[in-house]
């Protein structure tokens, strides 16, 4: 792999539970418990997991919207977690991010032309009011969109449509990374396809690279190089989507992947219906976090918390029984 551009290394974020007339902290939701991956610079590495996981907190502290409690990350070499003032928001400009709901990242008071160039004239892109307005026009048609959309409001448009609007807002400052936190998750299965071809064609033309979080596995199956899966707060398996698709190695993953439609009906996959909920975040089980479902767990997987490895071929796995 060349150097990467995001290193995320440790990464934990505890959030305090408070309780009591006080007030006093009585426990903390493990919402990030250690978390590690880098991403090359072109890469997509697609973030899987069940709702709660703690794959959209890890997005978050990436951007720095949240502080991590612990662990580092390198952008480019450097160390995020302590850059503030000014080096944070060149920082910010390098690092964008588009939500899952557009329309509640869409300030519903503002034209579309005020909201993309809100972002221009705080990181000092474009100085003229002609030249702010040439930049709008060529943003909103670079994602499929017509110049007069700019006069209008974030109601007038589609769930698609917005979505693509964040992305025009997102690209106004020209950005390295970007996260893309579920971004079609809240769109039809049609308009889902579109954006995604979208967000393709976008990396390709600026040499994006991007950490597209999502809840199902076949929706980062067509646009991540690698995809990394995550249980309660920890990274279980990483590898390249092909690999991981073609031979999962994390019983996790394997029941996953096991409920993703194949489109030849002649090819069966076994389901694997997992037991029992996803334990508490305030109260993750010990050794293995997984052991509590998973149907292959030992004695040893309740006190020893399985290290993700690696083998020859570059696959990553944190199971006491599939090294
Ligand atoms: Fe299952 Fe044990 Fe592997 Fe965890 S370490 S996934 S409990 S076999």
């Amino acid at each position: 792999m060349t150097d990467p551009l995001l290193s995320v290394r440790n990464i934990k974020k505890h959030f305090p539970i408070k309780g009591g007339l006080l007030g006093r902290q009585v426990g903390q939701v493990h919402a990030v418990d250690g978390v590690s991956f880098d991403i090359a610079p072109g890469e997509t590495l697609g973030l899987v997991g069940e709702s709660g996981c703690g794959k959209s907190t890890t997005g978050r502290c990436i951007m720095r919207l949240i502080e991590p409690t612990s662990g580092e990350l390198h952008f480019q070499s450097r160390d995020v977690t302590r850059l503030d003032g000014e080096d944070l928001r060149a920082m910010r400009r390098d690092l964008q991010i588009i939500f899952q709901d557009p329309y509640a990242s869409l300030n519903p008071r503002h034209t579309i032309g005020t909201i993309i160039s809100e972002a221009l004239v705080i990181h000092g892109l474009a100085k003229t009011r002609a030249g702010i307005e040439a930049r709008v026009v060529d943003l909103l048609e670079t994602v499929g969109l017509r110049a007069d959309h700019m006069r209008r409001y974030p109601h007038e448009f589609s769930g698609g449509q917005r979505q693509r609007i964040g992305i025009a807002r997102a690209l106004a400052v020209e950005p390295k990374l970007i996260v893309c936190d579920e971004p079609v998750s809240a769109l039809d299965v049609s308009v889902q396809a579109q954006v995604i071809n979208l967000l393709e064609d976008l990396q390709e033309k600026f040499a994006l690279t991007y950490l597209f979080i999502a809840h199902d596995l076949s929706v980062v199956e067509h646009i991540s190089d690698r995809v990394a899966v995550m249980y309660l707060g920890r990274v279980v398996e990483i590898a390249s989507a092909r690999q991981l698709y073609d031979n999962p190695l994390h019983p996790y993953t394997e029941a996953l992947l096991s409920a993703v439609p194949i489109p030849d009906p002649k090819v069966k996959r076994k389901r694997i219906v997992l037991q029992g909920d996803v334990p508490s975040p305030t109260n993750p089980p010990p050794g293995c976090h997984f052991h509590t479902r998973c149907p292959i767990a030992q004695d040893h997987c309740k006190r020893v918390a399985p290290t993700l490895e690696q083998d020859a071929m570059g696959h990553w796995v944190a199971c006491h029984l599939r090294r």
